[in-house]
């Protein structure tokens, strides 16, 4: 269903690589936060839910195209938990309605939302077929946290992961490596390190800082204010984090690295591979070492 294109996409569409086949139903236009400051997602996008009319257009433009094919639903745009709850069911109800096939809904969840949702609330919407979160957690240290301005703190960050995973729900955190700047950078490691300890997600993916045209940390490196990381430096970064998590022998917790944004790609699962993945970072960070003409500011960091 991936592609389908009509009046309620006139705005740009953002959805984890993992959805490439679902059907994207836009629930929301941009994003109700809209103020982490190395985002650029929707910039000069007026924030709107969209209607029950608009969202059932969509339904049923999908249901009249492969009502039999459309297996996975994503719930755009940024943060369509910001819908009330009774919205939400009522949207996932109709789901189950229309696509006889329906495996998995998911949906980009902003932490403030999740903070506004019981976890009775959770618990609803997880059992109207609301599967998988994925979560921008960023950073688990308060002070990176606060400087990206992503409205919580680091122990909100830890409530938030662990009421999706008391609520049932499978949860995919997402973190950035380099946010920090050098000067963060192992506090932001650390910090990551125990709110994933805490959390236990059931999948993880370390995403590389660049700085987007348009983005307000793009304009705090062009007037010096922010220090980014080497590549190498991130591979350190990512060690420092991996080092430092002690996750229970019974977790199949699911990680990569190989967001466009990476410069290296890496796959394990934890806390099986914990070692594997160590020596493959060390073998990544001698790589980016030896690429000594590399010029980080002409490179990605300013695309
Ligand atoms: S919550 Fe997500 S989409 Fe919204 S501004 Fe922050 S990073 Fe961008």
């Amino acid at each position: 269903m991936a592609g389908l294109f009509f009046d309620d996409y006139d705005t740009p569409v953002f959805r984890p690589p993992s959805e490439a086949d679902s059907f994207i139903l836009r629930v929301t236009r941009g994003c109700a936060h809209n103020s982490c400051t190395y985002c650029n997602m929707y910039r000069g996008v007026k924030f709107e839910k969209l209607s029950d009319e608009q969202i059932m257009r969509q339904i049923a433009i999908a249901y009249s195209v492969d009502r039999d094919g459309v297996r996975r639903v994503f719930l755009a745009d940024g943060d369509a938990l910001v819908l009330p709850t009774e919205r939400l069911l009522k949207i996932l109800n109709t789901l189950k309605k229309y696509f006889p096939n329906l495996e998995r809904v998911s949906s980009y969840a902003a932490p403030g939302d999740i903070l506004r949702k019981s976890l009775d609330e959770l618990k609803q919407l997880r059992e109207a077929g609301l599967q998988l979160l994925y979560y921008g957690m960023e950073s688990g240290d308060s002070q990176t946290l606060k400087d990206i301005r992503k409205g919580v703190n680091g122990e909100q960050s830890i409530e938030v992961g662990k009421r999706v995973r008391a609520a049932g729900m499978d949860l995919s955190i997402m973190i950035i490596l380099g946010i920090a700047g050098v000067p963060g950078s192992e506090r932001h490691a650390l910090a990551t390190a125990h709110a994933i300890n805490e959390i236990k997600p059931t999948h993880l993916s370390a995403l590389s800082l660049m700085l987007y045209r348009g983005s307000e940390l793009k304009d705090q490196f062009e007037r010096g204010e922010f220090t980014p990381l080497p590549p190498y430096g991130l591979m350190e970064e990512l060690k420092v984090i991996v080092e430092h998590l002690d996750l229970p022998e019974t977790e199949h917790m699911i990680f990569r690295s190989n967001h466009v944004s990476n410069y290296i790609r890496l796959a394990a699962t934890l806390p099986r591979d914990k070692e594997k993945l160590l020596a493959d970072i060390d073998e990544s960070i001698r790589y980016l070492k030896s690429k000594k003409n590399y010029d980080v500011y002409n490179h990605d960091w300013t695309k």
